[in-house]
């Protein structure tokens, strides 16, 4: 499924863990974090990972399916 949509839910800790994975996608930015680029096709596998793996839990996306 292709990725369409990325945000940050509130209650970013700013920790720089999603910044370190994808660094292409996710910036800390005055505490809290901002999506920097809208090309989620190229960078998938990095933001499902920084979404699995963020310790509270506010990386958010949405998917199409493809079929
Ligand atoms: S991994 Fe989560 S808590 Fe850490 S900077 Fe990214 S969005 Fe914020």
């Amino acid at each position: 499924m292709a990725i369409t949509k990325v945000w940050i839910e509130e209650g970013c800790t700013a920790c720089g863990l999603c910044e370190d994975i994808c660094p292409d996608i996710f910036k800390v930015q005055d505490g809290t974090t901002v999506v920097i680029n809208d090309k989620y096709y190229a960078h998938e596998e990095g933001i499902r990972e920084a979404a699995e793996n963020c310790p509270v839990e506010v990386i958010q996306f949405t998917e199409r399916r493809d079929d």
